[in-house]
């Protein structure tokens, strides 16, 4: 095979918990981490240059060497020098449909479904855990986003424990197209203000992180409820970002009023807000209602759902 057409899904988080400092700079975190249908389609081919290439649709991706798609080619090539020189080089095309900067994990789910095509084109056959390890070098979401479906994230986030999936949750997304707010940027804010809570004693930090697993949440989660589900959402990140931008506030608002929304959040660093649903009817509703109630074109919604994958191979040539 010479080409290989994925499906890279974006992530919302239903929940998100800043621990602590890490001595490595980043947070240690505790998230439940969720694949929706909203998903980029890569396409990920040999050429006979030694290069890598990459194209994007969206003009707001960059297509060098700091689009976290080539530097996942870019790592391949430095792991499987042998498969490097035998296969020559790396075309990747990026159908971008999922919004940039907007806590959806777009760069790192590029990511990753490039290292399972260049896997498949070069014939590694390494297994999803070494793919994942792999990933970890290049962002914290990318482990999750090769295996996907719904999981409990901690360390940086790297660290997966996957939950019973959930496949029967509607969502609606809502994101200003013109607004983005830089990760690092909300992490460090967080520090600034809520530095003084975190945990310090690293014993402390075990029992809070596996906390999360005996927590009402994936309680809610085992029990396939999505009510249950919806009530106990949580992000420490919105404590800066609604603050700071009245528009994602506004957002958060609007859904938490309308009839059929089980729940409301924003998703990582934001600005998304996403709401649960029941149903594909109900989503459809609230979103044509938020359509209307802003009459800002700057405003993008989706309706999507749960998925239960992470990257999947839709074609080969
Ligand atoms: P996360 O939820 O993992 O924090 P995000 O959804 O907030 O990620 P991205 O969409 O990954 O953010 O974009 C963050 C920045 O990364 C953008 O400003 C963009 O310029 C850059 N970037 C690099 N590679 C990509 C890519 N393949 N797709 C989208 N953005 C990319």
């Amino acid at each position: 095979m010479h080409s290989y057409n994925l499906i890279a899904p974006a992530k919302i988080n239903l929940y998100l918990e800043i621990i602590a400092d890490r001595p490595d700079g980043y947070h240690e975190l505790a998230m439940i981490l969720q694949s929706i249908g909203l998903a980029d389609q890569i396409d990920v081919r040999s050429i006979s240059t030694d290069t890598i290439r990459v194209h994007c649709n969206h003009p707001q991706v960059p297509t060098d060497k700091s689009n976290l798609a080539y530097r996942a080619a870019e790592l391949m090539a430095s792991q499987f020098p042998e498969a490097w020189a035998k296969y020559g080089g790396v075309e990747i095309s990026i159908n971008k449909q999922i919004p940039v900067a907007a806590g959806l994990a777009g760069g790192s789910t590029n990511a990753a479904a490039v290292l399972v095509g260049i896997d498949l084109l070069w014939k590694l056959g390494l297994t999803q855990s070494e793919l994942a390890e792999l990933g970890a070098t290049l962002g914290s979401d990318v482990p999750f986003c090769v295996s996907g479906g719904t999981a409990i994230a901690t360390g940086r986030g790297e660290q997966l424990s996957p939950l019973p999936s959930l496949d029967n949750i509607y969502i609606v997304l809502a994101k200003y197209r013109s607004l983005e707010v830089s990760t690092a940027w909300a992490y460090k804010t967080y520090r600034q203000q809520f530095g003084d809570s975190y945990i310090k004693d690293t014993n402390d930090l075990a029992a809070r992180a596996s906390a999360v697993h005996s927590g009402a949440i994936v309680k809610a989660i085992v029990a396939q409820d999505p009510g249950k589900i919806a009530q106990k959402l949580h992000n420490d990140l919105e404590r800066i970002i609604l603050p700071a931008y009245p528009k994602v506030l506004e957002l958060r608002e609007l859904f938490a009023n309308q009839e059929g929304v089980l729940g409301t959040m924003m998703s990582g660093s934001g600005p998304t807000v996403f709401a649960l649903f029941e149903s594909e009817q109900q989503a459809e509703k609230v979103k044509l209602h938020l359509r209307k109630a802003i009459s800002d074109e700057d405003l993008e919604l989706f309706v999507t759902r749960t998925v239960t994958h992470g990257i999947e191979v839709v074609s080969s040539v």
